[in-house]
């Protein structure tokens, strides 16, 4: 072995969901948004200045902070920009995970969590879902680094009651406790109006669901100004210039249309009960969703083969399949029509099985 071979930063890296390019596929394995993002960005697009790329853009990101906060009722002081809540969550890992005793969050939740983890070399600890794949508020209750689960969940979809979480915040006041609210727009509460009465607790959000623009790469941390300082000091350390111009133009455009995200949002709720309520006449259980994707098992068929079965039709999902979750397929909601589609096959497969 090399002597420089010492002195790598080994990491096992997060594995994305697959990014298949066939003309005729059904999407459903990255919780992406299936419509289009509001109609003003296409125009905002459009209409910019090439020009204007000479120059770095605005590395307080301010347009965008100022329209995440309007959007929001907040001042631009409590909210932070990144390249998507995955910047922002790495960012947050750096700034406030930074003690000895370790960090909390579940067994089963989103998978770039202990990625961080390992690669800022924090402590931690995975308390285990129960059961029925809830988080057990209880285990949020003993002494930790910090605390961060998504609400709702990933890739379960389970909400949070908003009076257990914010238990979780007030016994929790010597840690910074971080909700990752990537799905929260599809009909969970929001927590973000603790804000205002917790210092030790940050809100994080993404456009890449909701807003429909997982191409743009755009997240939002809310918090006391002081923890969104501390942030941004630390961001200003790694890299000034995180929002390409584009970005900040179309995302604050996305966050201005309300009209628009309010309608694409009750579509994907509306085609997500309708999907649940087949899915268990097929034979399917899971736990309810508050997301833009179900977590389901089938009574007789493994997930592993009903996979392999719909990505030869073209249709992904995604399956993983390492301990608990590997009975599961989470399916991400998208259009009526390909949800219907879905439904079509599967019932087909099931009853020639
Ligand atoms: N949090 C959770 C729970 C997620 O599932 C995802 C999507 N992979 C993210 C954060 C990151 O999303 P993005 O970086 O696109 O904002």
């Amino acid at each position: 072995m090399k002597t420089w071979e010492e002195n790598i930063r080994r990491v096992i890296p997060y594995t994305p969901g697959e990014q298949p390019n066939q003309p005729d596929m059904i999407k459903l394995n990255t919780n992406e948004n299936p419509y289009p993002p509001a109609p003003g960005v296409e125009r905002i697009l459009h209409g910019m200045n090439t020009d204007t790329l000479r120059l770095y853009p605005d590395p307080t990101a301010g347009e965008l902070v100022h329209a995440a906060a309007s959007c929001y009722h907040l001042d631009d002081s409590q909210v932070f920009a990144g390249v998507g809540s995955d910047d922002v969550l790495a960012m947050c890992f750096l700034t406030f995970f930074n003690g000895k005793k370790p960090i909390l969050f579940p067994d089963i939740t989103y998978s770039f969590y202990d990625v961080w983890a390992d690669l800022f070399r924090i402590p931690y600890g995975r308390p285990p879902l129960d059961e029925d794949f809830h988080i057990r508020k209880e285990d949020y209750l003993r002494e930790n680094g910090g605390i961060i689960f998504p609400n709702p969940n990933a890739p379960t979809g389970v909400e949070m009651p908003l009076e257990d979480i914010e238990e979780i915040i007030k016994e929790n006041q010597d840690s910074i406790v971080i909700v990752d609210e990537a799905y929260v727009d599809f009909g969970a509460k929001s927590a973000l109006p603790l804000i205002e009465k917790y210092d030790n607790m940050l809100v994080v959000q993404t456009l890449s669901k909701s807003r429909s623009l997982a191409g743009m790469r755009i997240g939002l941390a809310f918090g006391n100004p002081v923890l969104i300082k501390y942030l941004n000091d630390v961001k200003y350390s790694f890299n000034s210039y995180t929002m390409d111009r584009t970005a900040l133009a179309a995302g604050a455009e996305a966050l201005s249309d309300e009209a628009y995200f309010q309608e694409t949002c009750s579509k994907i709720i509306e085609t997500r009960e309708w999907t649940k309520n087949e899915l268990q006449k097929l034979g399917f259980s899971f736990e309810d969703s508050k997301a833009n994707f179900i977590f389901a098992a089938h009574e007789a068929c493994p997930a592993k083969e009903l996979y392999q079965a719909l990505r030869e039709q073209h249709i992904y999902v995604r399956y993983f399949p390492k301990g608990r979750t590997s009975n599961h397929l989470r399916i991400t909601i998208g259009t009526r029509e390909e949800m219907e589609a879905l439904l079509i096959f599967l019932k087909e497969y099931l009853s020639n099985r």
